[in-house]
């Protein structure tokens, strides 16, 4: 097949994210690269594993079209390292604590080597003894997993991940450990703990005894004793105070995550990465993808003979990196390789439905956007289990415990956030809404540069109510919602993340989870600021019973640093 060289035109946002941060760059520190040859560089890489076989050029054009039409882009770390002499390729790992010295700091120091290659980490501090248990060999008292955590995170401070992105972290603390009170106030003071995500690893039994208004226990890891029970209802009210105030902690169903834990005998689940949305074994590392929606939709329509192809295409992808990734520990690579697990997610998802004139916040955008994701599930395991025949099934899939067909890759499918990949690819990131549709960036003295969401200007010039004074009033108000000159049916379908509300961002998610998400989601709940604590509640009890597998609230204005803000200036 010969590569369609028509120019794939990027914004200047892109051009600029993937000059800073992307392409190789010489000695003096220019860009070596345009987003054709780091697209190549990085097919060219990844196809490698498979030189020699018949389906070699193929798969290397294959490769090459999708990332350089936008079509699928993994995650940064391969778009980075895909050929280089760093050449490690993953987003996520999680690396185990353990309850010893020795074990703390060889954590501490695993995580320097992979947030040196780019890659977030994800810590379950669960193991640890409590503050004041006792510790036999120097006959003095536990610090605690919170004083261990503020270690981690000063070390994380210092490394800074070789200047192309910064350390990010996931810390969990189970809700029955002992220090959970400490853990839920933690980062109360936002100047503590800013390398880390912390979520709190919530049970069913916790659940049920807030449903029940009961006690539960705390329990003390390095002896199994029940140290203290305490009120669920009392616990899981300062969560949501917490939450309610600046959007930590979050919170991970742990039970649920296990129910879908499809290599049980080899352990089970503490903790994600630092985004919440790949659920890994201690020591397990995944590569990220994501299927760009927005450029699916053909005269209306999802043209699914081409989302088949480009699945399939992503799938061996994904696959194929797990086989030149450059491990940053031997641990890592030994567990990364029983089971093969690949995280492929969408991002473009609003724009999709923008397309599609369907608006995210309805029954109908619910139900195509499960539709979508059921779809490239099932595209995946297919590929998945034909390449466990023109390959192996991945090593730890046992028959006699693994009640499902044998396949390349224990898990499959998570959304991530594409922070950075979808202003590549110019899309709603993951599968959020946009967060705003006109934005002013204020340039010089006096300068203002509007931006305006690319669909909506071809809409309003289309139906003719385009007007700069219209565009200054949406970039004001924050909203489409209430101006008169636009249609309804376009208010409704141009909604923003802060004009949905929380049901239906939780609905959305409950969706996409149970239709065809292996492991999780990364998604905010955005909540106004006026939304009161129970409404915090609400969304956390319907999360849970839709089968979400973790949750992150964030009511608008609620943390002195918002990173994200309808209106930019800068
Ligand atoms: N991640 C990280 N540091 C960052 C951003 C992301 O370690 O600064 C990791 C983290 O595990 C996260 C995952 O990459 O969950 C995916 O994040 P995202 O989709 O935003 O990454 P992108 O590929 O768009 O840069």
């Amino acid at each position: 097949m010969t590569p369609d060289l028509t120019k794939q035109v990027l914004t200047p946002t892109a051009e600029t994210v993937l000059a800073r941060r992307y392409f190789l760059k010489d000695s003096a520190g220019n860009p070596t690269e345009t987003w054709e040859t780091l697209a190549r560089r990085v097919a060219d890489a990844v196809a490698e594993v498979d030189r020699g076989q018949e389906n070699y050029n193929q798969l290397r054009e294959e490769f090459f079209n999708v990332i350089y039409k936008l079509d699928f882009l993994p995650n940064s770390p391969c778009l980075m390292n895909a050929g280089t002499d760093l050449g490690q390729l993953s987003a996520c790992f999680v690396l185990p604590v353990e309850d010893s010295m020795d074990g703390i700091f060889t954590a501490i120091r695993n995580g320097a080597l992979v947030h040196k290659t780019g890659g977030g980490t994800g810590y379950s501090f669960s193991r640890l003894r409590s503050k004041n248990a006792s510790v036999r060999s120097t006959q003095g008292v536990a610090s605690g997993p919170l004083s261990f955590a503020a270690v981690f995170d000063a070390a994380t401070e210092t490394i800074k991940q070789g200047g192309k992105r910064r350390g990010a972290n996931m810390g969990v603390l189970r809700i029955d450990h002992p220090d959970i009170m400490d853990f839920i106030t933690a980062k109360e003071d936002q100047e503590k703990f800013n390398n880390f995500n912390f979520s709190v690893g919530i049970t069913d039994v916790f659940m049920q005894a807030v449903e029940d208004d009961a006690e539960y226990d705390l329990v003390e890891p390095s002896t199994g004793e029940v140290t203290k029970t305490l009120e669920a209802r009392e616990v899981f009210e300062k969560i949501i105070d917490l939450a309610w105030h600046n959007g930590e902690p979050g919170v991970l169903f742990i039970d649920s995550a296990n129910r879908d834990n499809m290599t049980p005998q080899l352990g089970e689940f503490e903790a994600t990465n630092p985004c919440g949305e790949q659920w890994l074994l201690p020591y397990e590392s995944c590569n990220l993808g994501s299927i760009n929606l927005a450029n699916f939709v053909v005269n209306g329509s999802i043209d699914y003979d081409r989302l088949e192809q480009v699945v399939k295409t992503a799938t061996i992808f994904l696959d194929n990196v797990i086989d030149c990734n450059r491990f940053p520990i031997p641990e890592i690579e030994k567990m990364t390789l029983k089971t093969r697990k690949i995280g492929m997610g969408i991002m473009g998802l609003h724009d999709m439905l923008i397309q599609l004139e369907i608006p995210y916040a309805s029954e109908k955008g619910r139900s195509v956007s499960a539709e979508v994701m059921s779809f490239i599930r099932s595209i995946a395991e297919q590929s998945s289990i034909e390449l466990a025949h023109t390959k192996t099934p991945f090593p730890a899939y046992d028959p006699q415990v693994n009640n499902y067909s044998a396949r390349r890759n224990a898990a499959l499918t998570s959304i991530q956030p594409t922070g950075t990949v979808s202003m590549i690819a110019d899309c709603a990131s993951g599968c959020e809404p946009y967060f705003s549709i006109v934005t002013i960036k204020h340039v010089m003295d006096d300068d203002r540069l509007m931006m305006v969401n690319k669909y909506f200007e071809s809409v309003a010039r289309k139906e003719g109510f385009y007007s700069e004074e219209l565009m200054s009033k949406v970039a004001d108000s924050g909203t489409v919602i209430g101006h008169e000159e636009i249609p309804g049916k376009w208010q409704e379908i141009f909604r923003t993340a802060q004009d949905i509300l929380p049901e239906d961002h939780i609905r959305m998610q409950g969706k996409l989870q149970k239709s065809g998400v292996d492991s999780s989601i990364s998604k905010t709940i955005n909540l106004p600021n006026s939304a009161t604590r129970e409404e915090v509640k609400l969304a956390y009890i319907s999360g849970y019973k839709l089968g979400c597998k973790g949750l992150t609230v964030y009511r608008d204005g609620s943390r002195d640093h918002q990173v994200l803000n309808t209106k930019e200036s800068s």
